[in-house]
Formats: structure tokens, C-alpha cells, sequence
């Protein structure tokens, strides 16, 4: 029998170092709530990325809502694109945002802002960009845009953690942009996430925001939960001081696999000019449409007959 190999592992710390953090957290009995973790956490990362204004929260998603929420887009109408996990559209969804889908770049594989004009009505009040991938969309652009009809722009940067771009982190442009931490992404805390603002203004409604809307017995605003845990935390600090050599390894293996893999049909997303990649991800483009379409389509019938062999209604017990 040969080894597995995995498309995707999860980064895990040593066992030692973790459970020491976790012996800690359970004599001090302070679990959750933003505790020292959290807050050593939180600082540790605005230093790294050189982002002032950032938080950590439960998971990508809810950051994605706290943004969407302190950007003030709840219920209105968002450009945004298709091309994306599906919590993109549903932090949207969910906010009761009309999400309107702008076309992608054929390269880069990101909104295209030179469709944004011909999407823009009277109704639009935000745009939603993805840096999919990990790669950069065309930000100079989207802000042009933005700033020019008075749009609020919130980045979906979930998967470009450790992504610079210009010589800033990637998650630093935007009104706002949202990371996830979740433990298929190249820096995890189990789950989690985080919201990167501009100002102390959003900084502090986001604070509010993700701990029910209240500090201590003073109520301020509808809030909801959306707090990073003292062994998530943990989790992070001792993960946070390898994403260096993470993404070295995986800029090693990604420039194997463009050395082996055959070059004929096969297309890469072109990176932006200016982006230290975080080497997340390996997409490829088929550019033999009907060939890989053929190919999609007997892997899709084969599984679909050996579900229908093994599916049954669910029903509780
Ligand atoms: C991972 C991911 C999310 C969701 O993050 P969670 O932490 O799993 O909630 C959202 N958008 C994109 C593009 C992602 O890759």
C-alpha cells in the first residue's frame, strides 16, 4: 500500500508547546472573552502585519459580517464577484446585502473594476473584491472607483495571509478587509479570524460588534458573538512564529510543480506585478475547454452513480 498524499494538511504545533498554553489557560480559568491570549495574539499580529487597527474574531465569516455591519452595508446593494467560496456571498446573504456579480479578470482571476461602471446604480453601495487565491486584485483601481461613487469597499482577503503587496500586507488595503484563520489556511487558529479597519472610529463599533454590542453593563448597539477563544489564541501564537518557513515550503514545492508539470493546456492565474505570494494555493486553468470539461464530467457522472448507490434519507435516530 502507498503512502496518502494529501491535497491539503493542516498545520499543527508541537505538543509540547501547545499543551503547555493549554495547562496555563485551565489553571487560570479564564477561557474565552478576549482573555491574555486573545490580546497577545491580537498585538503580536497588528505588529507583523503592521496594522494598527486589527482584530481577531471567531471565525472568517463572522469577520467578514462585522465588516460588512460596521461598513454600514447591512441591507443594501453590493458589487461583488461570483468566483469565490461560497461565504463570500453568504456573509452577504446574511447581512440581507443584494449581492450584484461583477465580472472576473481572465488572468488574474479577480473582480475586473473595468466592468464596475456599466454594475453601479443608484442602489450600489459597496463592493465586495476577493483576493482569490491569495492574489492580489487590482486595488488601485477598485479604489479609484470606489472613492470617485463614494463606495465602501470590503476586501474578502481570507486567503492571503502572509501576502504582501507593495511592500504592505495585503489585508491593509481596502475601508476594510477580513482574514481567516481557518485550519485549512496557511496561518490558523483551529477557526478563526480577523478585520482589518482604517480608522479608531470602526475599530471600536467592531469591538462592540463582536462582543454583543456591549462593554461591561453599558449596552451601545446590537452585537453578536464573534469572539476568538483563549486555546484558539493559543493555537495562533504557537503556529504564528512558522508561517515564515510554512510559505517557504510551499514557494519550494510550487516551483517544483512548475518545473514538472507539462506546460501544453495548462494555465497559471497571472500574479500581480508587485505581490509576495503566500503560495496557498495552486490553480490552474484548463485552456483545452472541451477536453477538461469531458474530463469534469466522467468524474462528476462516476461519483454521482456511486452516491446514488450509497445515499439514503437521513433520518435521526
Ligand atoms: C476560508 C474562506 C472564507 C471563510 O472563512 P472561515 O474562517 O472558514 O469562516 C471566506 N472566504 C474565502 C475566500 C475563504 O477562502
Amino acid at each position: 500500500m502507498s503512502e496518502p498524499i494529501f491535497v491539503t494538511q493542516s498545520l499543527v504545533p508541537d505538543a509540547a508547546e501547545y499543551t503547555a498554553h493549554i495547562m496555563r489557560i485551565l489553571s487560570s480559568r479564564r477561557l474565552t472573552n478576549i482573555g491574555d491570549y486573545a490580546v497577545t495574539l491580537e498585538n503580536e499580529l497588528r505588529a507583523s502585519l503592521g496594522i494598527p487597527h486589527f482584530l481577531v474574531c471567531a471565525n472568517g465569516t463572522l469577520s467578514l459580517q462585522l465588516a460588512l455591519h460596521a461598513a454600514k452595508l447591512q441591507g443594501r446593494e453590493v458589487i461583488t464577484t461570483p468566483f469565490s467560496y461560497v461565504a463570500s456571498v453568504s456573509a452577504l446573504l446574511w447581512e440581507g446585502c443584494t449581492p450584484v456579480f461583477g465580472d472576473i479578470d481572465e488572468e488574474t482571476l479577480c473582480l475586473d473594476p473595468h466592468g464596475l461602471e456599466d454594475l453601479y446604480t443608484e442602489k450600489t453601495a459597496g463592493i465586495l473584491p476577493v483576493h482569490i487565491y491569495g492574489n492580489a486584485c487590482d486595488v488601485e483601481g477598485i479604489a479609484a472607483f470606489a472613492e470617485a461613487a463614494g463606495l465602501a469597499t470590503v476586501y474578502d482577503a481570507a486567503q492571503t495571509f502572509g501576502c504582501i503587496y507593495n511592500d504592505r500586507s495585503l489585508l491593509s488595503y481596502g475601508d476594510f478587509a477580513t482574514v481567516s484563520f481557518h485550519a485549512t489556511k496557511v496561518f490558523h487558529t483551529v477557526e478563526g479570524g480577523g478585520v482589518a479597519c482604517n480608522t479608531d472610529e470602526a475599530h471600536k463599533e467592531l469591538q462592540l460588534l463582536r462582543a454583543f454590542g456591549h462593554v461591561g453593563d453599558e449596552h451601545y448597539t446590537l452585537g453578536i458573538n464573534a469572539k476568538l477563544t483563549e486555546p484558539h489564541a493559543a493555537m495562533g501564537l504557537c503556529l504564528l512564529h512558522r508561517v515564515a518557513d510554512n510559505i517557504a515550503g510551499r514557494k519550494k514545492i510550487s516551483r517544483m510543480y512548475d518545473a514538472l508539470f507539462p506546460a501544453r493546456g495548462l494555465r497559471k492565474p497571472r500574479l500581480r506585478e508587485g505581490l509576495e505570494y503566500n503560495y496557498a494555493y495552486y490553480p490552474v486553468i484548463f485552456g483545452n475547454f472541451p477536453a477538461a470539461t469531458r474530463w469534469c464530467w466522467s468524474i462528476w457522472a462516476t461519483s454521482c452513480r456511486n452516491w446514488g448507490a450509497r445515499a439514503r434519507p437521513w433520518k435521526p435516530t
